[in-house]
């Protein structure tokens, strides 16, 4: 399950208007609860899409990128609990390359632009081999 406050997730709605029509993504820093099984979010961390030919439907990190934030969250005592993304026009769910590249045990955060506005939005987590549909709450 993951928690979030109201201010991230407008931070993050924000971020993806500003960046429509092309994706934009960024890390979730926070704490991890292990035994609620619970993230708790508490920063969002806004990193440039590396793919500029498909920017409107893909999304890549830079590794460099990676490790600058894994250091910042650090310092800060906190941990890379997930990744967030936007879909511009295209709805909530995680596509084909989204499951490629997702790793257990963190959030995906992916939140639909539609015409410029941002719409629905939902948490995702990689069980297996498949994505299921994270509980969400926002704080
Ligand atoms: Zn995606």
């Amino acid at each position: 399950m993951l928690k979030i406050p109201k201010d991230l997730v407008e931070t993050i709605k924000k971020q993806g208007e500003e960046g429509y029509p092309f994706e934009i993504c960024g890390f979730i820093l926070g704490e991890i609860n292990y035994e609620t099984d619970e993230r708790i979010a508490k920063e969002v961390f806004q990193v440039e899409n590396q793919n500029k030919e498909r920017a409107n439907d893909r999304f890549e990190i830079d590794p460099k990128d990676y490790l600058k934030v894994e250091n910042y969250a650090d310092s800060e005592g906190l941990q890379i609990i997930g990744i967030y993304h936007t879909h511009p026009d295209h709805p909530d769910r995680p596509s084909q390359t989204d499951l490629m590249f997702a790793q257990p045990d963190m959030s995906y955060i992916i939140m639909s632009i539609n015409s410029g506005e941002a719409g629905n939005w939902r948490s995702w987590e990689l069980k297996n081999d498949h994505f299921e549909e994270e509980k969400v709450e926002i704080i």
